[in-house]
């Protein structure tokens, strides 16, 4: 598994999906940049989430909120006092690690061995610690677990101490206290201190809901496992506003629906499962974890929060500004309108880069083949979902002349004003065949001489790369049909 996530890692980057960002200076720890085919897809699921969300959900409208806030916007959510997460130094070394991440590595190292029981338990308790914020007994854990730094080879550890995880920069010229502002670290802020906004100009009634995808910014220390924990990424965030009391109810339903969302994209439910919270961050009253099955285990993708009216009572405290909804329905308990109230929040927070490499990694596959005359061959085949693929056709005339490249751009001219195209006819044609696999293109379709006769092409399909003669004129549909 480690060596296919390896082999995950080099193809995204020969294939133009992503690359370390500023590659020719050696890169920059834990931020990445998408090329040509990564863009698209990352693009495309973008889209497939905003359109299941504000399309296909009545009641949920967008806003595009700025990456600095207000600095008073991360005292009110927490983010300032509590947004850390608990670290230790290892001295001989001098390297920092995150606890649970220390404490995961341990757990994984042990599952490895067999010891799944040992695993789970060394999990539950350091959940248990965490809640707690018992740091002496943490400490103590690390060291009888005696993990040991990877470079010393030691278990020489410091205290565990918090470490804040917002970027801060300064806002005009001067430097000082007042004028230090934040990167934000997620993108939720920017829907709770425009809630009455979004809610008076679009004249939503409760329930409704406000969707948001943009960067987030967050001082991870320990960056790893390659697009999976950055520095710099993209959130896609939904928060839903209700009625006080309603929130377990709602909870469950986009529980339920968000995995559906997951499950539409043909990703077998066995690589999913949910991980309930037992320490609950400081504004939730309940929270899980969407998990994904991806090389290196089970992790978060993304995450399900009943936040409580926790954000919008806060804004309202320190920005002394009314965040209240007038509900005029009837409670059947009093026979009176609910009147006003600060509503209640479920969230639905996942990371774009993070859903890119669940894709990345369901698709990723090793075929071997046999040829024709019983030798073995082999392909690299991406098998994205034809709907978020990068291009959903490629166009090949069989050879660069008689007439067969004039075909195909007429083609390809019809086609490339509904869907992404690629044309291409340098190599031969099983060469061309292979990159489109290797890069999720679901069809390919070949011109070739009988094409001037009979005005037929062979359509090959990437997952079962069965080829077929069909009418060019049922190409278009074809496609559109599998989008
Ligand atoms: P983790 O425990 O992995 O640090 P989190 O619980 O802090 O994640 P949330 O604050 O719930 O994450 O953020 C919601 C989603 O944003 C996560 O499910 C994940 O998909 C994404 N996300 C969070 N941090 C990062 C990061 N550093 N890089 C990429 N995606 C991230």
């Amino acid at each position: 598994q480690e060596n296919k996530f390896q082999a995950i890692i080099s193809h995204a980057k020969e294939y133009g999906f992503v690359f370390p960002s500023s590659e020719i200076y050696d890169g920059l720890s834990a931020v990445y940049d998408y090329g040509p085919n990564g863009c698209e897809l990352k693009k495309n699921l973008r889209d497939y989430w905003w359109k299941s969300m504000t399309q296909l959900h009545e009641n949920i409208v967008g806003v595009d909120a700025a990456i600095f806030m207000h600095p008073t916007t991360w005292k009110a959510s927490g983010h300032v006092d509590n947004f850390s997460d608990p670290m230790i130094d290892n001295k001989d070394s001098q390297k920092r690690y995150r606890v649970d991440h220390l404490l995961e590595a341990r757990a994984d190292a042990l599952r490895e061995k067999g010891a799944e029981k040992e695993a789970d338990a060394l999990i539950a308790e350091m959940d248990r610690l965490l809640a707690a914020e018992d740091f002496v007994a943490l400490k103590q854990l690390i060291a009888d677990q005696q993990i040991v730094c990877a470079i010393s080879g030691t278990g020489n550890w410091t205290d565990i101490r918090q470490f804040n995880l917002m970027f801060s920069t300064q806002l005009g010229s001067v430097a000082g206290e007042a004028d230090t502002i934040y990167l934000r670290p997620e993108t939720a802020q920017g829907i709770f201190v425009n809630f009455l906004n979004v809610q008076k100009t679009a004249r939503m009634k409760i329930p409704f809901g406000i969707a948001q995808t943009g960067k987030a910014f967050r001082n991870e220390i320990v960056a790893r496992q390659f697009i999976f924990r950055m520095r710099e990424f993209e959130q896609m965030e939904m928060q839903f506003f209700i009625r006080p009391g309603t929130q377990k109810e709602w909870y469950n339903y986009w529980k339920e629906t968000r995995l559906q969302w997951h499950l539409s994209l043909g990703i077998p439910a066995e690589k999913y499962r949910y991980h309930d919270h037992v320490k609950l961050a400081h504004y939730a009253d309940a929270a899980l974890d969407i998990e994904y099955e991806f090389p290196f285990g089970f992790k978060e993708v993304e995450g399900i929060h009943s936040r409580t009216d926790f954000d919008l009572k806060n804004h309202q405290e320190y920005s002394k500004k009314k965040q209240q909804y007038f509900d005029n329905d009837i409670d059947e308990a009093t026979g009176k309108p609910y009147g006003n109230y600060i509503p209640y929040v479920i969230e639905t927070s996942i990371g774009l880069d993070r859903m890119f490499l669940l894709i990345l990694s369901q698709s990723y596959e090793e075929e071997t083949l046999t040829k024709e005359d019983g030798t073995a061959d082999s392909r690299v085949v991406m098998r994205i979902p034809a709907k978020i693929a990068p291009n959903k056709l490629a166009i090949l005339p069989l050879v660069k002349k008689d007439g067969l490249p004039e075909i195909a751009r007429e083609l390809m001219n019809e086609c490339k004003q509904h869907f992404k195209c690629f044309y291409e006819e340098k190599d031969a044609i099983g060469k061309r065949y292979r990159r489109q696999d290797a890069i999720g293109t679901p069809f390919c379709v070949t011109i070739d001489h009988q094409t001037k006769e009979d005005n037929t092409v062979t359509i090959r399909h990437r997952d079962s790369m069965l080829q077929e003669r069909i009418p060019i004129s049922k190409v278009k549909e074809i496609v559109q049909a599998a989008l």
